[in-house]
């Protein structure tokens, strides 16, 4: 192990279940580690929703576990699970967490040894919670990032989840994509309120997701937050990962 090891959660290759880029075929380098618990501060330990969280982050427990992986080490299991030959039939890599932000020094030199292995560079996604501004080496690397700040509904503090200006950064960054789980009206205001407004986000780059953890919630959800979309000019995004295998993972 050395300091340019990720610390790896799990991956596994499928298609991008949200967002612009929803249904690409991407592999998911999901990372250990994030600075928010949404669900609640104390939702780590007791596993159930406090601090006035109506959802609960549904990759708590897998981010919490993981190892340190060195480049190659990656790299070989990526060969052999046959995701290089994928990359180069246009597969994209999609990191998410947790938070991949706090690993970005050592996600440039993976991306650097990648770049090397494949004699090229995937179509690289970063899923963040919009918390940390990009490094600079990083940006020569990823081709587009999803930036989902948490609501105040995900029972983290403001001063926590809501970073202005880094926010700010992403909003004048053109390659950055706004994510929002909604599942109320209010959510919408709040939306529009504290991000929409205040950063003047141009509606084709922010996509609304319904909250739903299951194939029965997202129909219902979505048959609500397609006419919000129309109303608003918001783009609509689904939940590939619930439409097609009713299961709640992701960012
Ligand atoms: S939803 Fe995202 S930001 Fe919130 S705890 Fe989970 S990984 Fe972290």
């Amino acid at each position: 192990m050395s300091k340019k090891d990720l610390a790896v959660s799990e991956d596994f290759y499928s298609v991008q279940g949200e967002g612009p880029t929803m249904g690409a075929p991407a592999v998911f380098l999901r990372l250990k580690g994030c600075n928010l618990t949404c669900g609640g501060v104390n939702t780590v330990q007791t596993k159930s929703l406090d601090s006035g969280a109506t959802w609960r982050c549904d990759t708590i427990e897998t981010w919490l576990q993981g190892e340190s992986v060195s480049n190659a080490a990656i790299l070989s299991d990526w060969s052999s699970q046959g995701y290089l030959e994928a990359f180069k039939k246009g597969a994209h890599l999609v990191v998410t967490g947790g938070e991949p932000m706090l690993q970005q020094s050592q996600l440039v030199s993976f991306f650097e040894d990648l770049e090397i292995a494949l004699e090229g560079l995937p179509y690289i996604e970063i899923e963040t919670n919009g918390t940390f501004k990009p490094k600079e080496e990083l940006l020569d690397f990823v081709a587009q990032f999803n930036v989902s700040p948490k609501l105040a509904n995900s029972g983290m503090p403001k001063s926590k989840r809501y970073a202005g200006s880094i926010l700010k950064w992403f909003s004048e960054y053109d390659v950055a994509f706004f994510k929002f789980v909604v599942s109320t009206d209010d959510d919408v205001a709040t939306v529009i309120s504290e991000y929409v407004e205040p950063f003047d986000l141009d509606s084709m780059r922010v996509f609304l997701m319904p909250a739903a953890s299951d194939q029965e919630m997202l129909f219902k959800k979505s048959q609500w937050l397609v006419d919000v979309c129309k109303a608003t000019g918001f783009r609509y995004s689904s939940r590939l990962q619930v439409a097609l295998w009713d299961r709640c993972v992701g960012k």
